[in-house]
């Protein structure tokens, strides 16, 4: 079985538009499901943006059953989980995509929490 992850369009052209918002910064959010779409992102709160990590305080994570991952920049166009990165996803389960830089659609990849790519479906 392929494991995919089914994201609302429009909510994925945000993503890239914030991507390019805080370049040269990380955009770091939480996603929001809706009968198994992705459907809304929530910009991290307390959050640290910056040029080398956008750092999630696992303290601060909404207490939401709708939350079902995250997003993040890289302005680096490494399209990879950094070891930070990892850690962070096999703390909070669900699905979590990177945007890299240049932060067009095919620069968008997801992975699911032990860090396995997970295919995206757009969902119109
Ligand atoms: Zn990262």
């Amino acid at each position: 079985m392929v494991v995919k992850v089914r994201i609302r369009g429009e909510l994925l052209e945000y993503l890239l538009e914030l991507s390019r918002d805080f370049y040269p910064n990380e955009f770091a959010g939480f996603l929001r499901e809706k009968d198994g779409i992705l459907e809304e992102v929530l910009i991290a709160p307390g959050g640290h943006f910056g040029p080398a990590s956008a750092f999630f305080n696992t303290w601060l994570l909404p207490l939401d059953g709708e939350i079902k991952g995250t997003v993040h920049s890289h302005p680096d166009h490494v399209c990879q989980p950094s070891p930070q990165d990892l850690w962070f996803f096999s703390k909070f389960g669900g699905f979590h995509l990177i945007i890299c830089y240049p932060y067009s659609p095919e620069d968008v990849r997801a992975y699911d929490s032990e860090g396995n790519p997970v295919e995206i479906e757009v969902v119109p």
